[in-house]
């Protein structure tokens, strides 16, 4: 399985280019920002020897969430077309689409997100693992001292963190 990860422009937030390699490990130490035409250094040492993360390959931040990459425009489509053939399906065709979309779901792969610049990294090693969002992190980070919610970082980031309670 190929990895990649998204780099993301330090002159324009909006700036994303996907930088592919065979393995984790064969990520490049820098890629060529399709957006500013620079190079852009890519925090390797976030990479661990089995090819998982300890935080963000494009701006280095420990903090990162897993997130299902579920065909989300797959999903609407087959919900519209079941629900045109449901007259003449006798309803069967909505049974189909969710099981449908339940069989998507299940199958759809990780991705693992940065709280901070939200590159996306795909097909790193499962370890360690990152939770899925919790909102008190991005809280702390967007609004810093004055988040409502806001906990400190625990020490060494997300990796391992148990899943947040809410
Ligand atoms: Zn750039
Ligand atoms: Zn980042």
């Amino acid at each position: 399985m190929s990895a990649s990860v998204e780099i993301v422009c330090t002159r324009d937030a909006e700036g994303f280019t996907r930088v592919y390699a065979a393995a984790p490990a064969q990520l490049p130490p820098a890629a060529r920002c399709a957006h500013c035409g620079d190079e852009h250094a890519l925090v390797r040492e976030r990479i661990t020897a089995a090819g998982g993360l300890v935080g963000c390959v494009s701006c280095g931040h420990p903090e990162l969430y897993t997130l299902k990459e579920f065909p989300r425009k797959l999903g609407i489509s087959i919900v519209v077309v079941a629900a045109l053939l449901a007259p003449f399906t006798y309803y069967a065709s909505l049974f189909v689409a969710a099981a449908l979309d339940a069989a998507l779901y299940a199958l759809a792969p990780n991705m693992v997100m940065c709280y901070v610049c939200h590159g996306a990294h795909r097909g790193f090693a499962p370890t360690p693992k990152h939770p899925r969002f919790d909102r008190e992190i991005d809280e702390r980070l967007k609004f810093g001292a004055r988040a409502v919610m806001g906990k400190p970082m625990r020490p060494g980031g997300t990796a391992g963190a148990p899943e947040p309670e809410h």
